[in-house]
């Protein structure tokens, strides 16, 4: 059998490289996955709001629905309320009247993952999300190409006719709209609910109307894997809320996963992950507005934002509980 240059090319890399890597890789390998010591299932989630999703979640478990269920029912409840302006369809919306939304779902086991990005006018982007992991061979459908699969999935909608509401806000806005739309504290936030199953098994979503007034078709970090969200089976799973593009720089839920599997304490692992933002970023942190929760395998949890404001929802079937940002420590 003849190799093309690529595959030898590769291939010599890997032979070259082999030792080292598996060296690596044995010393990275997380510890065999310990049982959680912790009450579960264990759910928490981004703000006050999170707590409502976070009882909805649970109760799908206790009624026997599985992970994917319970975190993508407990999200419906936050992406229904009409009074919540930051997740759903009620979220504030984009530079040119328009909201637009972003999802995602991450499942431990086999590592699955969807999103869905600048979605317009379907009610639930997370099950969207969902639909994408389970139904596509991809992992991220953005705009109307994302539309389009809801709609097929029959997802309940709204009609959208973007380019009226465009053109409505042009006739009230003729100049462009600013490049670096304003940035509020009150207008984004983001549902991130991570759970821990019974058996260990790790899942978590996440849904955002994103920043108020962004440009259209911009996308922060909540639908990217990594940023917005992670979950790794053997290790834990980290969420985000703030202000999108001082999170996905930086890939800061995955950077937190990373810091449990060496060892830290969630809450121990939001604080290493805003130290090291804070470190690299030229604003003040007092501008960053990144906030984060995480929980990990042994059924520990934890937050840290850089927003006094923030809070977290810590759900058990012992309490439900809003608790504060414990700060940077
Ligand atoms: N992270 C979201 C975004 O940038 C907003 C938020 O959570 O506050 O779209």
């Amino acid at each position: 059998m003849s190799l093309s240059r690529r595959e030898f090319v590769g291939r010599a890399t890997l032979g070259a490289l082999g030792t080292a890597a598996l060296a690596s890789a044995t010393t990275e390998a997380a510890e065999p996955p310990t049982a959680p010591t912790g009450p579960v299932p264990l759910i928490v989630s981004t703000w006050n709001f999170g707590k409502a999703s976070n009882d909805a979640a649970l109760k799908v478990l206790q009624g026997g629905g599985s992970l994917l269920d319970a975190v993508e029912k407990g999200i419906w409840v936050t992406e229904s309320d009409l009074g919540n302006h930051s997740v759903g369809l009620a979220g504030t919306p984009n530079a040119a009247g328009v909201v637009q939304l972003d999802a995602c779902i991450m499942y431990g086991p086999g590592h699955r993952a969807g999103s869905v990005a600048a979605l317009e006018g379907i009610r639930h982007p997370i099950s969207a999300a969902r639909r994408v992991m389970e139904k596509t061979r991809h992992v991220m459908l953005v705009g109307e190409g994302a539309r389009m699969f809801a709609l097929e999935e029959g997802l309940e909608s709204i009609p959208v006719n973007s380019r009226e509401l465009n053109e409505a806000w042009l006739k009230k806005h003729p100049a462009p709209p600013p490049a670096a739309a304003p940035v509020s504290p009150d207008n984004h936030d983001t549902i991130a609910l991570l759970i821990l199953g019974a058996d260990g098994t790790i899942a978590g979503g996440c849904s955002t109307s994103g920043m108020g007034n962004k440009l259209p078709g911009r996308v922060g970090d909540s639908p990217i894997l990594g940023s917005g969200l992670y979950v790794d089976n053997e290790v834990g799973a980290a969420g985000a809320t703030g202000v999108g593009e001082n999170v996905m720089r930086y890939c800061a839920s995955f950077m937190i996963v990373e810091f449990m599997r060496q060892g830290l304490h969630p809450q121990e692992a939001c604080r290493r992950a805003i130290q090291r933002i804070v470190k690299m970023d030229p604003k003040p942190v007092g501008q960053l507005s990144i906030n984060f929760v995480a929980l990990d395998k042994q059924g520990r949890f934890g937050a840290a934002g850089t927003d006094r404001g923030f809070n977290y929802s810590v759900t058990t079937p012992e309490k439900s509980q809003v608790l504060p940002n414990p700060g940077l420590g």
